[in-house]
């Protein structure tokens, strides 16, 4: 006998269900992260799934309701997870979202709004319109002339910085005459280099200027490199460098990208028409503040994005000093008339002259996504909710604890930093020092790569701490590094992460040597 359906659980149940099954999954967690490393979490999950070897319970043929689906797989991913919520969760740019965006997110899954026509989203499209505005206020630029749109990310939002710099040194009527060439640090993002590679720009490679001893490009080099260049150029500068948080002069590299400008307009040969040749057509200056961007709802920081607003296009992430659920990227540029990639294709099902003249707004052109989430909406709550000086304190608080870190990291004689704390990152490493016997002293003093890299792996395995690893300077050196972007974390939490990193590190140096194998286990 067929059984009779069960009536499901509407949606305020459902998130009843889901809150409660999100603290019992953090409860079974118990730490930042899932304890046993990747096999024992893969099973706990794919046991969650009710995925079996032959792969066909996870879509059963009759399912098992919405109640025990949401809290089963909910309680899975929240004790699987490494939770940004947790102050030794600090490896990533990866935030805790604010509940207050949490909840707005939660409204634009209920309602579904999709950013590529008005007629899907009357309200979002002012609200992204708006936020849009704000934001390009607080980069330093006219909100009036400023466009953008909301991204995925700083990945999307590269991409978009470098298909404008290609469209506005095409039309420029400058590509011609040399190719178009990109110029970022060696501590850029890698999305830059794949943006290239994408807009087929990536030819010759994309020039690599060299950074200083505080992952800062060296200004110098690429003035040299620029006038090596005879073509127009778009220069990446980096505002809060992934690894160390560092921000490129951006005045300077400014007044260089004019430098250049000004040099071809010289070139008789390379001279674009006077009424085509917008200066960004020999010029572009792309500033990738994914990271560093939030530094301008901060009085104290945001003098470090100093020149922000003499740039072309600019990248933020609000979903690193932001506190949003990802994703909250944002594009922003100074010239509104610089989209003619995305206006050349067209299609009349989402927008039409008619509707655009009848006083109907369309969005489509500003994205190279058609559907897309009202993204802006959770950002928009925020900024109401804490307005700018909310916003600087979390901003400030992940500082002061990068700065607590910092002195704690200069304090222990086994640890030793790379670079001075700009936003709320730190970079150091383990160094073994007295206590330790001196021929395992001796061993590790030529493998610390390999004794950094086993800390980190050790913390992760036990589910105890999610550090941070990269390589450092000329010899790329491996160090650990906190990012630092939980403000609920207190200075005695940072202390104490440090105190158990170092701790680890003696473990595995004192290990290493004793087993005769050279390894470190
Ligand atoms: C995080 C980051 C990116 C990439 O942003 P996504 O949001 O991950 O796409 C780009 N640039 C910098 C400097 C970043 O820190």
């Amino acid at each position: 006998m067929r059984e009779v359906p069960q009536p499901q659980p509407g949606l305020d149940e459902l998130v009843g269900m889901t809150l409660t099954a999100l603290a019992e999954g953090r409860r079974r967690r118990g730490g930042p992260l899932p304890a046993g490393g990747p096999s024992r979490v893969r099973a706990a999950v794919q046991a969650a799934l009710g995925a079996s070897p032959d792969r066909t319970s996870l879509l059963p043929r009759t399912g098992i309701g919405a109640a025990a689906a949401i809290t089963g797989l909910v309680e899975a991913l929240a004790a699987g997870s490494a939770d940004p919520a947790d102050p030794w969760c600090a490896a990533h740019l990866h935030c805790p979202p604010l509940p207050v965006a949490v909840a707005a997110d939660l409204a634009v899954s209920a309602l579904n709004p999709s950013l590529d026509s008005w007629d899907q989203a009357p309200a979002a499209t002012t609200i992204e319109t708006e936020v849009v505005a704000a934001l390009a206020e607080l980069a330093g630029f006219d909100p009036d002339q400023a466009a953008g749109t909301i991204t995925t990310g700083g990945t999307e939002s590269n991409l978009m910085g470098l298909l404008l710099a290609r469209d506005a040194a095409s039309n420029g009527r400058l590509a011609s005459n040399g190719r178009l060439r990109v110029f970022r640090s060696t501590a850029a993002h890698l999305s830059v280099d794949r943006a290239a590679a994408v807009l087929g720009i990536d030819t010759p490679p994309v020039a690599a200027i060299p950074t200083d001893d505080q992952d800062r490009m060296r200004v110098d080099l690429l003035r040299k490199a620029l006038a090596e260049h005879a073509g127009p150029v778009v220069v990446v500068a980096t505002a809060g460098t992934t690894d160390a948080g560092a921000v490129d002069p951006l005045r300077e590299i400014a007044a260089a990208v004019e430098e250049h400008r000004r040099r071809l307009r010289r070139r008789p040969s390379s001279a674009a028409p006077a009424e085509t040749g917008h200066p960004a057509s020999s010029g572009w200056l792309h500033v990738d503040a994914a990271y560093g961007g939030g530094a301008l709802f901060s009085d104290r920081l945001a003098a470090h994005l100093d020149g922000v607003a003499l740039a072309d296009s600019v990248a933020l992430d609000l979903h690193k000093l932001g506190w949003q659920p990802a994703p909250a990227g944002v594009f922003l540029t100074p010239r509104p008339d610089g989209w003619p990639s995305l206006r050349a294709a067209q299609a009349d099902y989402l927008r039409s002259e008619d509707d655009e003249a009848a006083g109907f707004p369309s969005l489509l052109d500003r994205s190279l996504r058609t559907t897309r989430r009202a993204d802006s909406f959770p950002i928009a709550v925020t900024l109401r909710a804490l307005g700018r000086d909310g916003l600087g304190a979390l901003v400030d608080a992940c500082h002061d604890l990068a700065r607590h870190a910092e002195r704690t990291v200069q304090a222990d004689p086994r640890l030793e930093p790379a670079f001075p704390v700009t936003l709320t990152t730190v970079v150091f490493r383990y160094h073994p020092q007295a206590g330790v016997t001196g021929s395992a002293a001796a061993c590790t003093a030529e493998r610390p790569d390999q004794l950094n890299d086993a800390i980190r792996r050790a913390l992760l395995l036990d589910g105890r701490a999610v550090v941070g690893r990269t390589r450092v300077g000329p010899d790329r050196a491996v160090h650990l590094k906190l990012t630092l972007l939980n403000p609920n974390a207190t200075r005695a939490d940072v202390d104490a992460l440090l105190r158990l990193i170092a701790a680890t590190g003696d473990e595995l140096a004192g290990g290493y040597g004793d087993d005769g194998t050279g390894n470190i286990p």
